[in-house]
C-alpha cells in the first residue's frame, strides 16, 4: 500500500476481549487522531468507525484472516508511524504466529509501539508533542 502525503498513519488492532478498551481510548484522543489516518484491521476497523465515525479510518482483512500480516506489510514497507496493537495476553489464539510476527516486526522495525493503555497513551502524547512519525 503506498503511503499517502505526510500524514501520519497509524495501525491499530485489538484481540475480540479488548475491543471496546481499544475503543474507549480512541474515543478519550480523537482531537490527536484527528489529522491521523488509521489503519486496523477488519473487525477492529469496524468498531473503530462506529465509535469515532468523524475519523478515516481504513479497514484491513480481519486479523486471523491475513489482517495481521497485512499490517506487517505497512511496517515492512515504512508505511506506518505506530501501531496500537492490545492483544489479549488471557486468551489462546488460532493465529498467534500472526500476532507474533506482527509484534517481531515493530520490534525489528523499531516502531513505536503500545500493546497497553499505558504505553498508548505516551504514544498520544508524543503524537500530540509531534514527536512520533516526525
Ligand atoms: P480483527 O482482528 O480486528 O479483525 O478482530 C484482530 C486480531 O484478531 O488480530
Amino acid at each position: 500500500m503506498a503511503r499517502a502525503a505526510k500524514n501520519l498513519r497509524v495501525g491499530m488492532v485489538a484481540h475480540d476481549k479488548r475491543k471496546a478498551e481499544l475503543a474507549r481510548w480512541l474515543a478519550r484522543h480523537r482531537k490527536v487522531f484527528a489529522k491521523a489516518e488509521i489503519v486496523a484491521t477488519g473487525t477492529t476497523a469496524k468498531l473503530l468507525r462506529k465509535r469515532c465515525p468523524e475519523l478515516s479510518i481504513e479497514a484491513l482483512a480481519s486479523g486471523p484472516l491475513g489482517g495481521d500480516q497485512q499490517m506487517g506489510a505497512l511496517i515492512t514497507e515504512g508505511a506506518l508511524d505506530a501501531l496500537i496493537f492490545f492483544w489479549d495476553p488471557l486468551t489462546p489464539m488460532p493465529h498467534d504466529v500472526d500476532v507474533r510476527a506482527l509484534l517481531r516486526l515493530a520490534t525489528l522495525y523499531d516502531l513505536p509501539h503500545a500493546c497497553n493503555l499505558a504505553t498508548a497513551n505516551l504514544i498520544a502524547a508524543g503524537i500530540e508533542a509531534g514527536k512520533v512519525g516526525a
